[in-house]
């Protein structure tokens, strides 16, 4: 019988003959902690009695999403994970070296690799056709000693994605259009494996977005086949020597099929407080917007910042909308630079955050006052998400969120653009 991508990929890894439902042992091409849930981790590895990692140049301790620090407690944590690093020759990501999941995409994940996070937006890398997902403390721990972990292997979701995104319908409309479809619990522990002949107008960037929040409809994985233009952004990572090409079998058995047709989406808003709470852009049009945020691991890539400029360019924000805008990585920052992106998202009113998670989580740099709204292009809008049980946070691609914020109120792009 054929097999899903995440059968081949653990079939591949275990040396087994794997089917949904069945429990095994795997190896782990990466594990990563960010500075959240690091200290964590990082005690119930030093519990274990283990006197070494068993993969130091693979074992990566991020710290992204207080960064740079906004308190003592944390500016603490830092210095523990940095401290570790050293000691046990980890790889460290520190301050200002950008958000965890785009770093992983950009230096690390591999096609058919098996990566293991303390963090649940860790199925990112799916978007490269690895079997990537978040896990807690003690399992990733116990990854960071034995260089592999276990896995009930997951029934699949097939996604076939047909037609074609109209202009300023984004990938990330598709996945909040699905997660508004199937529910938030829609895919609990499956992998949404993503496939059809749509599949070859999304570039890498797109599949990252799509994949990063396949966690919010409850997957396991998020995974896309690596082919031409996987190979393609590996390239231009310089990384053409990690691609290979990964697929599922032509016969693969799925649980499920869901097709998409891009051409017929439409800007799609998810309403507070969460993510499959989803409305096309009509029904949410003309809601009032205090601030707007760009930027995290869902849309914080080089395109979104393209996208933001190209809508803004020449135009200001509305006065009582404040625009907030997170490059991804120093990789995202310096390209923006060369492109004028940035310039023309400063001229157009922004402030421009370091690279990290800066407002997503609510810590530091964008924290909701009472009653306020944001229109994020984040991938999760909780009650109290960012900072404030009293704020309302509205989730949107890109194009929606900048031209929201020249408006004050949210906004169809394709009418401001
Ligand atoms: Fe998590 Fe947000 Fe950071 Fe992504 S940007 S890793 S969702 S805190």
């Amino acid at each position: 019988m054929g097999k899903t991508l995440a059968e081949k990929i653990l079939s591949e890894k275990t040396k087994q003959d794997v089917k949904p439902g069945d429990i095994v042992v795997s190896p782990v091409d990466w594990a990563l902690v960010q500075d959240t849930t690091g200290p964590l981790t990082v005690r119930e590895f030093l519990g274990l009695g283990l006197p070494k990692l068993a993969n130091p140049a693979h074992t990566i301790l991020f710290i992204d999403h207080a960064a740079p620090s906004p308190q003592k407690q944390l500016s603490c944590d830092h210095t523990f994970l940095r401290k570790f690093a050293r000691d046990y020759g980890a790889v460290l990501s520190d301050v200002g070296e950008g958000v965890c999941h785009q770093i992983m995409a950009e230096k690390y994940a591999r096609p058919g690799d098996v990566i293991v996070g303390a963090d649940s937006h860790t199925v990112t890398a799916g978007g490269l056709g690895a079997f990537a997902t978040g896990m807690g403390s003690s399992d990733v721990a116990a990854a960071f000693g034995l260089g592999k972990t276990w896995f009930r292997v997951p029934e699949t979701f097939f996604i076939r994605l047909t037609g074609r995104l109209q202009k300023y319908v984004t990938a990330k409309d598709i996945i909040l259009h699905l997660i508004g479809s199937i529910g938030a619990d829609g895919a609990t522990y499956k992998a949404l494996e993503f496939g059809g002949e749509g599949l070859s107008s999304l570039p890498v960037p797109d599949r990252l977005t799509i994949a990063n929040m396949a966690v919010e409809a409850g997957a396991k994985v998020g995974i896309f086949p690596s082919d031409d233009a996987t190979l393609e952004y590996l390239t231009s990572q310089g990384r053409a020597a990690d691609h290979r090409y990964v697929a599922a079998d032509a016969d693969a058995r799925y649980e499920r099929t869901i097709e998409i047709d891009l051409n017929k989406l439409q800007p799609t808003i998810a309403k507070p407080h969460t993510v499959d709470n989803t409305a096309t852009i009509s029904e949410v049009k003309g809601t009032k917007v205090d601030q707007v945020f760009i930027g995290t691991c869902t849309n914080g890539r080089l395109e979104d910042l393209k996208l933001a400029a190209d809508i803004l360019r020449g135009k200001r924000r509305n006065p009582a909308t404040r625009l907030l805008v997170a490059p991804a990585s120093p990789q995202i920052v310096l390209a923006g630079m060369r492109m004028g992106y940035i310039q023309d998202l400063v001229q157009a009113g922004a402030t421009i955050l370091p690279p990290g998670c800066a407002g997503c989580l609510g810590v530091h740099q964008g924290v909701l006052g009472d009653g306020e709204t944001c229109l994020s292009t984040a991938n999760r809008n909780f009650l109290g998400r960012m900072g404030n049980p009293e704020g309302l946070i509205f989730l949107s691609s890109t194009a929606t969120a900048a031209a929201s914020a020249i408006t004050g109120v949210i906004t169809d792009p394709r009418e401001v653009a």
